[in-house]
């Protein structure tokens, strides 16, 4: 292997250890970008997946090694599939996710059968191997629910207390983290970005 780091395209340390977890055993280093001092990419895509790929693409132009990156979020099937990509800075703070809260039950407050709420959480995940690689590693993956009427639970961070677990009858905020771990669309993509590394190694 020409190299064994791929650098991850975000200031997240928490999303560093969830991707080393799956992909050191196949005998990759995660480091984050701000090791290198890269700072963050303007994302101007129009999807998740082509911010992923602005931000993959970004790092490993900055650094001339593979670069990985995630985007994710909400999307609300009533609301044309808002927040969207816009789900961290939905009420306009980035981050403030009681304002986005607030924001999106105000703004279903016409719809109040669940089947009129329904939703998915989205992540999109783009590995390149240098920054004009014209064949990036990419998978998307949706974990389904719908919008409760009010936050429920103490777990997770953003939208999880509004989002209620398709199958489960549990918002995101209520499930153990471990199992949130093991069925959010993060883990989902994570899946589908190893399998595709294990078939397409970075050589
Ligand atoms: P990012 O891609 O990690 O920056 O996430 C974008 C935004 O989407 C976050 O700020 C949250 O508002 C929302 N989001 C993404 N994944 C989750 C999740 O697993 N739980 C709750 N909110 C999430």
């Amino acid at each position: 292997m020409a190299s064994n780091i791929i650098v991850l395209a975000s200031s997240n340390a928490g999303k560093a250890r969830e991707f080393s977890k799956l992909l050191s055993p196949l005998g990759y280093e995660i480091r984050l970008q701000k090791a290198y001092g890269v700072s963050d990419a303007e994302e101007n895509g129009a999807s998740f997946l082509e911010n992923a790929l602005i931000k993959a693409r970004h790092a490993a132009a900055c650094t001339g090694l593979p670069a990985l990156a995630d985007d994710s979020g909400i999307c609300v099937e009533a609301l044309n599939g808002a927040p969207g990509i816009l789900s961290a800075r939905f009420a306009g703070e980035h981050g403030n996710d009681a304002a986005n809260n607030a924001k999106l039950l105000e703004l279903l407050q016409n719809y109040p059968r669940p089947e009129q709420r329904r939703a998915a959480y989205v992540c999109a995940l783009a590995l390149v191997r240098h920054g004009n690689d014209p064949l990036p590693l990419t998978a998307v993956a949706h974990w389904d629910g719908s919008i409760g009427a009010e936050p429920l639970g103490q777990g997770g961070f953003g939208y999880d207390p509004l989002f209620v677990v398709q199958g489960r009858g549990l918002t995101a905020a209520q499930l153990p983290e471990e199992v949130k771990n093991l069925i959010s669309h993060r883990a989902r993509a994570l899946c589908k970005l190893t399998a595709l590394l294990e078939r397409y190694p970075l050589v």
